[in-house]
């Protein structure tokens, strides 16, 4: 759908995309021939609207106790917000960052505010939506991805491209994992969190490994929230050149009770593992994978092969992982910290286990093996 055909908005007034050698659409000065480089758009015509947020009450509905800890950090949000000042909560994974935010989206809400929740993956969009319609049952929320584009609703979760579409329009915009790509020093969506920011609007940004320079007050959590330590990794060499003879990983399988994702460094070999266990695989090119997450989820298969499109944003109880030639180059350092923190992430389950196979050390695996080291040792201040 264009985004000239989208329904339920009141437009308020048109305009050219390309003005005074500039993008509308995207804030790009980048234009060749009339086409702007940056959103490889070109005379598109934009209409602007104001969504008509119905102002009402909203609740929230929570079946857990946030930690001491998470309610200083709730409250921290909270006063930044009422006092229009950004800020940033650098959280190790399974601290709960998304429970810290609920009181200020609920603050938000019920003054009506809009509010977006962007994260940068869209495989986790509607696995976020599913979850805040849980919290939030009074509230209209929308997910946004690129198919639709039904954003009548007062608390809207979106990927960060979708923010194209508005401008001056957010009060809040909560951005969660911006240290993952493609999010990580990309101007072209800085600059669309920008433009569909209110010019007096408030962005609070979330990540699991920290930034080295963070322009506003910041928030750290150290601990997860059930204040249990990150599970160290077991490495394990492995020098099989094909699946069939990776005998320690079919002995971890054939051994196991509980999930397992197998993560994978590319679309070829996720298919190629799936088919030799008979088992279900996520990437990018899988039309099924939001289908297969909740099958997956929902004790209908116990194993997953998946690309490092799941390395975040999703929690599964009496899950392990594993993964297979950890010294590829897209495992990076803070997606192995990622993928490390989909393990043991309820209160029931704490102690999940990690593998990673790899046929080369790398650096990166020290790197790891420090962080969650460090991450362990910090003095809880509970
Ligand atoms: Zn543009």
């Amino acid at each position: 759908m264009k985004i000239e055909e989208r329904p339920l908005r009141e437009y308020l007034y048109k305009r050219p995309q390309i003005e005074n050698n500039g993008c509308n659409y995207c804030k790009s000065n980048n234009i060749f021939n009339g086409r702007c480089e940056d959103c490889l758009k070109k005379n598109v015509t934009l209409y602007y609207s104001l969504r008509n947020i119905e102002i009402k009450n909203h609740i929230m509905k929570t079946e857990f106790n946030l930690s001491l800890k998470q309610k200083k950090a709730s409250k921290f949000f909270l006063e930044h917000y009422i006092n229009k000042k950004n800020a940033y909560l650098n959280a190790v994974c399974g601290s709960g960052k998304t429970e810290i935010m609920y009181e200020v989206i609920l603050y938000a809400l019920n003054k009506g505010d809009k509010v977006l929740i962007a994260i940068p993956r869209k495989e986790i969009v509607f696995e976020l939506y599913k979850r805040l319609k849980s919290v939030f049952i009074n509230t209209t929320i929308k997910y946004i991805d690129g198919k639709n584009h039904d954003d009548n609703g007062e608390l809207l979760v979106s990927t960060i491209n979708q923010l194209i579409h508005y401008e001056n329009e957010f009060d809040l915009i909560i951005l969660d994992e911006v240290d993952a790509y493609p999010y990580q020093e990309n101007e072209y969506l800085e600059r669309l969190v920008k433009k569909s920011l209110k010019t007096d609007g408030v962005i609070f940004k979330m990540s699991a490994t920290e930034k080295e320079k963070i322009d506003s007050d910041k928030y750290i959590i150290n601990r997860r929230y059930h204040n249990y330590d990150l599970e160290y990794p077991i490495f394990i060499k492995d020098n099989s050149k094909k699946i069939d003879e990776n005998e320690k990983l079919k002995e971890i399988l054939l051994n196991n009770n509980r999930k397992i994702i197998i993560y994978t460094y590319s679309i070829r070999k996720s298919q190629e593992i799936a088919d030799y266990f008979g088992c279900e695989y996520v990437n990018s090119k899988n039309k099924r994978s939001k289908e297969i997450i909740s099958s997956f989820k929902n004790n209908r298969s116990n194993i997953l092969v998946s690309t490092t499109i799941l390395e975040r944003g999703i929690t599964i109880p009496n899950l392990d992982v594993v993964i297979l030639d950890a010294e590829n180059r897209v495992f990076s350092y803070q997606t192995i910290i990622q993928i490390c923190g989909r393990v043991g992430r309820s209160s029931t389950d704490r102690m999940g286990r990690i593998y990673i196979f790899y046929k080369y050390y790398s650096l990166k695996f020290l790197k790891v093996k420090r962080y969650i080291k460090q991450m362990n040792y910090e003095m809880q201040d509970l």
